[in-house]
């Protein structure tokens, strides 16, 4: 089974990739954790990487899809994954499907979470005093989110067409939701 989580920035997705990985046994693979890794360890994919994520852009395809490529072919992907933060876009999603399906598989569900936008920043400002995330300035949050709604939220549109979109209610307590995401991909 292949799942993508979609949704805004702080609508739930890590929190939510990671116990559904612990309930599925599938292994959740998250673009963003990736990239911070390269950016901590100062590989040159990381150097490249970070001054887009600093500011709260979107790095740029081909090096999310050299990412990419490697993870879905790798062997721990084989009996499927749980892909938190990619895609992100139109070109990012069509390169996940011709991936799968060069190894004889598909995306089987889009969950995306309903999160109201004042929810969201609440969310991430206080997440920014916990974790210190450099990409939790209140000024990278407003371009995260104006990111969010004109290059990502078009994938909502995608996957609906495909008959995979599911849409849940991202309000609520970790549990609650936690029990709508197995319900949405019918774990
Ligand atoms: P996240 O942890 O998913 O919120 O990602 C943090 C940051 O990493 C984003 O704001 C982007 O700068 C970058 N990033 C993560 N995943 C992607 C992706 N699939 N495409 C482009 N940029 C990404």
């Amino acid at each position: 089974m292949n799942v993508i989580l979609l949704g805004a920035p702080g609508a739930g997705k890590g929190t939510q990739g990671a116990i559904l990985a612990e309930r599925t046994g599938l292994p959740r693979v998250a673009t963003g954790d990736l990239l911070r890794a390269a950016v901590d360890d100062k590989t040159p994919l990381g150097e490249q990487a970070a001054s887009y994520m600093h500011r709260g852009l979107l790095v740029p395809d081909e090096i999310i899809l050299s990412l990419i490529q490697q993870v879905l072919e790798s062997p721990q992907a084989a009996n499927g994954i749980i892909m938190d933060g990619f895609p992100r876009t139109v070109a990012q999603a069509e390169a996940v499907e011709k991936l799968l399906s060069a190894r004889g598989t598909r995306v089987d569900h889009a969950v995306t979470f309903n999160v109201p936008e004042p929810d969201l920043v609440q969310r991430l400002l206080g997440r920014a005093s916990q974790e210190g995330r450099t990409d939790d300035t209140p000024e990278a949050i407003r371009k995260r989110l104006v990111v969010y709604r004109e290059l990502t939220e078009p994938l909502i549109e995608f996957f609906q067409t495909r008959g995979i979109l599911r849409e849940i209610d991202g309000v609520g307590s970790v549990e609650d939701i936690a029990e709508r995401v197995m319900e949405a991909v019918g774990a």
